[in-house]
């Protein structure tokens, strides 16, 4: 079974952990770096997640910790790596309304706005179609949506994705507003599936696993 870490600073950790373990993973919260690289600085796990929490204080307790260099390493390596919500913006290469000294991993090519959600959908839980990996196979319009399923999703405060880089694939929008993404081996989500017992977007980094990020 694929051992998959759960960045267990701060944030939504143990959702994750049982919704991976109910898929067959073998899941284990990532503390330090030591949790994260095993022997020769190679990752100790083959997939990771990023939970959801509050985006500046995980940051600051990444860089607190010494996991930030680590993580942007590895995952710019090509380790896969689902990011929902706060970890969604922890991937971003653009913060639009940073807290203040906030600073992001920079390996998903997209600028999030923080709190978008925030006041319209506060607490809200939705059907969205989702373009997984089967929708879009062999296709070069990085921005097609051809739904292959739907998630069920909550958002919390959530954040949205703003404007999207060259090589990254639009998964989900809600309403107008692109809420899931992937580009190469990440994924970054802004809502929370794990709330809602929504195995799809876990099923999508576990095959990530399995067939190789870049497939
Ligand atoms: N808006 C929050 C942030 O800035 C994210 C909220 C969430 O993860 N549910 O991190």
């Amino acid at each position: 079974a694929p051992t998959v870490g759960v960045l267990a600073l701060q944030g939504g950790v143990a959702e994750h952990l049982a919704m991976l373990q109910s898929l067959g993973a073998r899941a284990v919260r990532v503390r330090s770096v030591s949790d994260l690289l095993g022997d020769h600085d190679a990752p100790a796990v083959d997939a990771l997640v990023l939970p959801g929490g509050e985006s500046s204080t995980m940051d600051r307790l990444c860089r607190t910790f010494g996991l930030f260099e680590p993580l942007q390493r590895v995952i710019r390596a090509g380790l896969p790596t689902l990011g929902t919500c706060a970890g969604l913006i922890m991937l971003s290469t653009r913060i639009a309304d940073p807290a203040p000294g906030q600073q992001s991993l920079g390996v998903l090519d997209v600028t999030v706005d923080r709190n978008a959600f925030g006041s319209q959908v506060d607490s809200a839980e939705v059907s969205l179609p989702w373009a997984g990996t089967a929708g879009h196979a062999e296709t070069d319009d990085d921005t097609a949506m051809t739904p292959s399923g739907v998630v069920r999703a909550a958002f919390i405060r959530a954040p949205s994705v703003t404007e999207v880089g060259d090589g990254v694939q639009v998964l989900a929008r809600y309403r107008d507003t692109v809420v899931a993404v992937r580009q190469a081996n990440v994924l970054g989500i802004s809502f929370h599936p794990e709330l809602m017992g929504e195995t799809t977007v876990h099923e999508e980094l576990l095959s990530m696993v399995r067939t190789g990020a870049n497939a």
